[in-house]
């Protein structure tokens, strides 16, 4: 399938600012000739194919789950620990859709979405079951609507998640918060509700960003990017 354009590429061109409302005028280093977009594709791919992208979760899923473990063994018994999972390219990988697409993920997502074919991550999947081994309540706290229920929970099922507390999704309709301030704040609802959240694991900082964990994990990420 014809490759597009990644959303990668559409930020930071030609020096023009993000947020703050105002553009900083362009200036000439920045609007040199960026690189070949075939050539950003094709290391995005080498970067998975090489097996390097697998390592990388590795070696996160490795330390949350060292991290986990201790962790769980100092807390006292009345505690209820909680952990906090993103899904997408944390818990369930995109990776057949985007590299098919040439990494043009946040447009079609909604596409993804309704697509329940989505595999596990395995080492997120093993540090999941790893937690609720140990009693700690499971939380998923995604980016996805709403309307995407039912396919999403078929998914999480289907790649072998079970026994999650909650799955947190948008609300159809209204203001859209940036992903960094929706995940901010179920986290404080989640721990409004006596949880105390020992960790949360997402591929984006938007995943992190925010109060009411005591430990992040920043899974590798490189093919888009959610604010
Ligand atoms: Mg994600």
């Amino acid at each position: 399938m014809k490759r597009l354009v990644p959303v990668l590429l559409l930020i930071l061109v030609c020096g023009v600012a993000l947020g703050g409302g105002s553009a900083s005028a362009p200036s000439p280093a920045s609007c040199k000739e960026p690189e070949n977009h075939k050539l950003v594709v094709d290391r995005l791919l080498l970067y998975h194919d090489s097996g390097e992208y697998d390592r990388e979760i590795r070696d996160v899923a490795n330390s949350a789950r060292d991290y986990l473990n201790a962790r769980v063994k100092d807390a006292p018994k009345e505690d209820k620990l909680a952990a906090v999972f993103d899904i997408d390219e944390t818990s369930l990988s995109n990776w057949d859709a985007l590299a098919d697409c040439g990494f043009c993920s946040f447009t079609v997502q909604v596409k993804l979405y309704s697509v329940a074919h989505d595999p596990a991550i395995i080492p997120t999947l093993e540090l999941f079951n790893f937690a609720k081994s140990k009693g700690v309540a499971l939380f998923f706290v995604t980016g996805r609507p709403e309307a995407a229920r039912a396919v999403t929970i078929k998914s999480l099922n289907d790649a072998g998640y079970s026994g999650w507390t909650d799955l947190i999704m948008r609300p159809e309709g209204g203001k859209q918060e940036p992903a960094r301030i929706f995940k901010s704040h179920q986290r404080q609802l989640i721990t409004d509700k006596g949880y105390r959240i020992v960790l949360s694991i997402g591929d984006q900082a938007s995943d992190l960003a925010g109060c009411c964990v005591e430990r992040t994990f920043k899974l590798p990420n490189p093919f888009y990017l959610i604010e």
